[in-house]
């Protein structure tokens, strides 16, 4: 991997970098789509490259279980199976140890999971995630990490944290044995949960390993929670490796992690959203199943360069198709990915010019409106010298914040 640091925000510790990897070129900050069963929902990968987008994520314990490792032997690696040329990063797996947690049993040898298909018995130990992703074949691969939930707290966390640390080290070995240090690149993914003392830990000991890792992610957090956590791994994470915050996809929380000096981050949100008729915009999202909207023959976004939004498909047009027509999944999912790279891609020539601060005031203007800011953002970004509230007359707001069209109280 090649990685390098062009740009640093003045204000902020946001920052935009250049990382090659062997399938080209994707500059950070960025957010990555994630293709679970081997493509992203309703769309080709040709319809993804021409969205600008040069990184996806696919899902380990998904492609392990279908097609499985001897298929994607056999086609030469996920990005031949799926005719996807550019980049390319896989989780570990781990992520499922919670989400189906009811198939899981955690050991010190690894993850034993109950398949949901079958019931079949299959332990995911270390060693077999770091292959089953050399025969996935991605750019960037992610540790074995033992995840608890995000608001866990007793021992269980320290624990899980230890343990993470020892199967980096097991990772580490089976992915410098079997000769893929220079064709994929190992991210240690940071843990410890909301405990600032067990983060501080896992990083004095990720941070030993180094010179053997290409990269770090900060694992065991959702999305709105409040950011001292993110700031207090990215404040130690080295300045020579990218910075990826997992599982975090909503547009005031990618921007206020990018201010934190993260780089990466992924989410299911965007594309799944989609699916359920809501449309992200620059003034927040919209839920297109709701009545009203039939009569609206606007675009989602008349500024918008998605194909979806350029074509003038209506408002209306979709209100009538979203929950009927999978054309309309995918019209969505095109213009979520487009919202997303967008907000993206602001922030980086936002930072390049120097204007990363104005950008951030003018975003969260524009997307909360008169709904007020969430208290978490205001005091995450007041962290890096921003102050939402200077000279603006929007409230700030307690907890979650605004509440959206899809949200229960719409
Ligand atoms: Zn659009």
């Amino acid at each position: 991997m090649e990685f390098q640091v062009i740009h640093k925000c003045s204000t902020t510790r946001a920052r935009v970098s250049r990382m090659v990897l062997a399938h080209g070129e994707t500059v950070l900050p960025t957010f990555m789509p994630v293709a679970t069963q081997a493509a992203i929902k309703g769309l080709t990968p040709e319809q993804v490259e021409s969205l600008g987008i040069s990184l996806i994520l696919n899902n380990t314990y998904h492609l392990n279980l279908r097609p499985g490792v001897d298929v994607l032997k056999v086609a030469g690696g996920a990005h031949l199976f799926e005719g996807w040329r550019h980049n390319m990063l896989t989780d570990s797996g781990g992520f499922q140890l919670v989400s189906l947690s009811k198939f899981t049993t955690i050991t010190e040898e690894g993850a034993v999971f109950s398949s949901p298909f079958n019931g079949d018995t299959t332990i995911l130990t270390p060693e077999e995630s770091i292959s089953i992703q050399h025969a996935i074949g991605a750019d960037i691969i992610m540790q074995l990490d033992d995840v608890v939930p995000s608001l866990l707290q007793g021992p269980r966390v320290e624990e899980a944290m230890k343990r993470s640390i020892r199967w980096l080290d097991r990772c580490i070995q089976q992915h410098e044995s079997a000769g893929r240090k220079d064709a994929q690149n190992l991210f240690a993914i940071v843990q410890g949960g909301l405990d600032p003392n067990l983060r501080d830990k896992c990083l004095d000991g990720m941070l030993e390993r180094k010179d053997r890792v290409s990269g770090y992610a900060i694992g065991g957090l959702s999305g709105g929670e409040e950011k001292g956590r993110i700031k207090q791994c990215a404040d130690r994470l080295p300045e020579d490796r990218p910075r990826y915050a997992m599982g975090i996809g909503f547009a005031e929380d990618l921007l206020v992690c990018v201010a934190l000096g993260i780089d990466m981050a992924d989410c299911v949100f965007p594309t799944r959203t989609a699916r359920f008729g809501v449309a992200l915009t620059h003034t927040g999202p919209i839920n297109l199943k709701l009545g009203k909207h039939a009569k609206d023959f606007d675009p989602i976004d008349s500024t918008c360069p998605c194909p979806t939004c350029k074509d003038g498909t209506s408002r209306a047009l979709l209100h009538h198709t979203v929950t009927h027509e999978t054309t309309a999944a995918h019209a969505l999912t095109i213009h979520n990915i487009v919202f997303q790279a967008q907000v993206m891609g602001r922030a980086r020539e936002a930072i390049i010019a120097g204007t990363f601060p104005d950008y951030l005031r003018s975003f969260f203007a524009g997307y909360f409106g008169d709904r007020g800011y969430p208290e978490w953002c205001v005091a995450a970004l007041r962290s890096v010298n921003v102050d939402l509230l200077e000279n603006s007359k929007t409230p700030m707001v307690p907890g979650g914040g605004a509440k959206w069209e899809y949200s229960d109280a719409a």
